[in-house]
């Protein structure tokens, strides 16, 4: 659609951030446009209409697409942040950083067997994803799909997390 064109080329890629050689794709100009914001929201959601119960997001631009989503959808929003920001993590998951590691947290704030639509703003390795998927699974619930505004192609992201919903990719 026009909108979602419109959308995409508000997406800035910015070189040599946060680290040199790091190709960064900086979505603020395309949260600050309405049309695109709520474009690119609908387009997170509509695969999946009907067969989630609740939307997750992960810490911190993850939120911002999440909460949107979850308005749209009519659903709740569950938090999963890095370490030591919630006050009562009822799981928490490890995963590997280009270097070292990072882990994720969730509370357990879901009935058992909730569908999930999982949203990240941007994937890249995967890692990410693919950790906030075991979190939700751990804590007995289903995660019916996963989505994000940009895929980055060619870091390995697509074969780790299997399938998933993208709306622009590089
Ligand atoms: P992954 O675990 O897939 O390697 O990295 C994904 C995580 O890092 C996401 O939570 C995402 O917010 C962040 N990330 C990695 N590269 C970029 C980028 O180019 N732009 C933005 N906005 N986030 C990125």
């Amino acid at each position: 659609t026009p909108a979602l064109a419109r959308a995409e080329a508000l997406i800035r890629s910015i070189p040599d951030y946060p680290e040199p050689g790091i190709l960064f794709r900086d979505i603020t100009p395309l949260l600050a446009d309405a049309e695109a914001l709520r474009a690119t929201t609908d387009a997170i959601i509509e695969p999946f209409a009907g067969q989630f119960d609740v939307i997750a997001g992960i810490e911190a631009r993850g939120f911002l697409i999440a909460g949107a989503a979850a308005i749209a959808a009519g659903t709740g929003l569950i938090p999963i942040r890095k370490a030591g920001k919630l006050p009562r993590p009822a799981a928490s998951v490890d995963y590997a950083l280009e270097y070292g590691t990072a882990t994720i947290e969730m509370h357990d704030d879901l009935p058992a067997g909730s569908r999930v639509l999982l949203i990240d703003d941007v994937l890249a390795t995967g890692g990410t994803l693919a950790a906030g998927r075991q979190l939700i699974e751990r804590l007995g619930s289903h995660v019916v799909g996963i989505s994000v505004l940009f895929e980055i192609d060619g870091l390995g992201g697509r074969d780790l997390i299997g399938d998933l919903h993208t709306v622009f990719h590089s």
